[in-house]
């Protein structure tokens, strides 16, 4: 049965890329239209969306990155190619279809460390180079006691065309509320303080909209994407350590994590992966599964762009635990053993007809009770 719905849906992709409009995007500086499908061989948007939480920290942690470094990773894109855009750029691309280069990145930093108002700032400032600050206010209203910015630090950043975002109101796990929540309207009134009070908090100090949050961890479920788009967020971030472009999900975008440890050379290669698209998943993304066993499968949107003999996956889970590799079929399908309650990341990596290694990735919770009453 998957095995003809998934030639089914090829079937209808190839005669959808045959007649999409051609784009030679590599000739033009700017997209100034985009085909419904995007192919890998065209070209693009490829848009980076780099995480980074510390520059020059004095407690050295794989997320404390140089300023040495910083300089070399920017250098490292620039001569890839790559333009430095802010988050207006990529949110005016999603919903108003504006242009943005062939090769966008976006430099956003999460959590809101002193060392990036101290470190990193003056030197994106220097180079020109904008950048979104994910913050969240009960660390803010902590401020340099605890090694945070504060208010007036992000309203000198705000001045300067820094973009302000929420990271939520505390930095929670947003799937695992506190115990003294009981039901879903208590928990329904606890994600509204996190994701949208953090929101109105942020826009009163600095007088500003706040429009992108990104998710503590990264970890989420569509329950809670919904609520972020309620909220009127425009865009919403994970770490899913892959690349989008036209057809990313923009209340589910990809960042890839920079760790202190990543080689220049690895760094390069993440950062400039075309994204692999899935045209449909199972489980689906941000779906939550309850049985200890789980097909996984996916079909990958314009599927002959790849060279199929490529095709490898894995799951992973946000603890580390590396779970069987799905074996490389026609219609990619492998029952999975979840093992335990966690969130699981499936990793895809293909090789596209000019021998590009393509990267996509999802993520999908396992929850080994019944729903609880506040679990949708
Ligand atoms: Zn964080």
């Amino acid at each position: 049965m998957a095995m003809v719905f998934s030639k089914r849906i090829r079937a209808l992709l190839v005669c959808l890329v045959l007649s999409a409009f051609c784009l030679n995007a590599e000739e033009r500086a700017l997209i100034t239209h985009y085909p419904a499908i995007v192919t890998a061989e065209q070209g693009g948007p490829l848009i980076t969306v780099l995480c980074y939480h510390h520059v020059d920290c004095a407690v050295k942690t794989e997320y404390s990155v140089t300023s040495a470094q910083l300089s070399e990773q920017i250098d490292a894109l620039q001569a890839a190619g790559f333009s430095f855009i802010d988050s207006r750029a990529l949110e005016d691309f999603f919903v108003q279809g504006k242009p943005i280069p062939v090769k966008s990145v976006l430099i956003t930093f999460d959590d809101g460390n002193y060392d990036v108002f101290r470190s990193g700032y003056p030197l994106l400032k220097k180079r020109g180079i904008p950048f979104t600050f994910f913050v969240y206010p009960k660390a803010v209203d902590e401020g340099h006691a605890k090694h945070g910015v504060d208010w007036d630090d992000l309203r000198e950043m705000a001045a300067n065309g820094v973009t302000i975002g929420s990271h939520t109101m505390t930095h929670p796990f947003l799937t695992k509320p506190p115990e003294t929540i009981k039901d879903r309207k208590e928990y329904d009134v606890w994600l509204e303080n996190e994701i949208a009070n953090s929101r109105v908090a942020i826009e009163t100090q600095l007088k500003r909209p706040v429009t992108e949050l990104a998710i503590p961890f990264g970890a989420f479920d569509a329950y809670i994407r919904q609520k972020a788009i309620e909220a009127g967020y425009t865009m919403v971030f994970n770490v899913n350590g892959v690349n989008s472009d036209v057809r990313a999900d923009r209340w589910n975008m990809n960042r890839i994590i920079v760790k202190a440890s990543m080689p220049i050379k690895q760094f390069l290669e993440e950062a400039t992966a075309p994204p692999l698209v899935f045209s449909s998943t199972q489980p689906s993304a941000l779906a939550r599964v309850n049985s200890e066993t789980t097909d996984v499968t996916f079909i990958l949107d314009d599927a002959e762009a790849y060279d199929e003999s490529t095709v490898q996956s894995h799951v992973t889970s946000f603890e580390g635990l590396e779970l069987q590799h799905i074996k490389d079929t026609d219609f990619f399908v492998e029952t999975v053993d979840l093992r335990r309650p966690a969130f699981y990341e499936v990793y895809v990596t293909a090789k596209d007809r000019v021998g590009r290694l393509c990267r996509g990735a999802w993520l999908f919770i396992y929850e080994k009770e019944t729903p609880t009453p506040i679990v949708p």
